[in-house]
């Protein structure tokens, strides 16, 4: 693996040249959403940083109370999705009970539906925990299909990252996802966010998908489909990504629900009587 490129790039080959320069809640891409929102059309959401705050660990991300009440209103109008990095039990714990029929745990390699990918191999675990033994503020998170090493507390974050990546270079068959402040690593050939994108689109029977995430490895969501099938946002405003639209701050990720609702406000949960 070579360090100094990004390590999605080879893989995704996504468009540099587009990037989140347009604010979706901004009353010119009114229309934009719009279109999507008459089609036939599954909304796919990251979690942590998307839906959440990102937390100070990550066991204390949930999502603010509004956020929940307005997903729940959503996902009784539209199909959804929610595809994470965490474990698929951690996610499924953090919806309940918000009607999500999509739930993807480990970028794509767990799911409700298929069969779990490769497992994480023991050695992996073995050579990190030795190398990183020293490394201070470092913390290896085994998820099984995948391992996410965090180095948000390192004292120096840049010194933490170095030495992760060394480890990473002793791993057989390993690719490195990096992402806010950790590095995922995948058996290589297991699925990304953006097979999970696919899958979960193939599964709700949708022509075309929005799909919101804040990081590094969203990316891969935002370019699996193409343009015309995919309304990619970003959370955060960045000049290379593959979203073409953004929101200011995951605070306005509850706006773009909320205007997701509005755009569907007439199709709520109709309950037949019989007479
Ligand atoms: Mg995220």
């Amino acid at each position: 693996l070579d360090e100094t490129a990004p390590l999605l790039g080879g893989t995704v080959g996504w468009d540099v040249g587009v990037s989140a320069t347009r604010d979706i809640l901004a009353k010119a891409n009114a229309a934009a959403l719009e279109q999507f929102v008459k089609a036939n059309v599954l909304l796919a959401f990251d979690f942590d940083g998307t839906l959440s705050p990102i937390a100070t660990a990550p066991s204390k991300a949930r999502m603010r109370r509004r956020t929940r009440a307005l997903l729940t209103e959503v996902a009784r109008r539209y199909p959804c999705a929610v595809i994470s990095g965490r474990r698929l039990a951690d996610i499924q714990q953090r919806i309940r009970p918000v009607p999500v029929q999509h739930l993807f745990g480990n970028h794509g390699g767990e799911s409700l539906s298929a069969r779990p990918s490769a497992p994480v191999p023991r050695e992996w675990l073995t050579t990190l925990s030795r190398d990183l033994a020293c490394v201070d503020g470092v913390t290896i998170e085994n998820k099984r299909w995948s391992v996410t090493v965090h180095y948000r507390h390192a004292a120096d974050r840049r010194l933490a990252r170095a030495a992760i990546a060394d480890s990473i270079r002793r791993l057989n068959r390993a690719r490195r996802l990096d992402g806010i402040e950790s590095i995922n690593i995948l058996p290589a050939g297991n699925p990304t966010k953006g097979d999970a994108l696919r899958i979960a689109l193939q599964q709700s029977g949708c022509t075309s998908a929005v799909f919101i995430g804040d990081d590094v490895t969203d990316e891969h969501a935002f370019a699996a489909l193409p343009r015309t099938r995919t309304l990619p946002v970003r959370v955060g405003r960045r000049r290379q990504s593959a979203a073409r639209y953004y929101v200011a701050s995951q605070r306005q990720v509850d706006d773009l629900l909320a205007r997701l609702l509005a755009l569907r406000a007439d199709r709520g949960n109709v309950v037949m009587r019989a007479r």
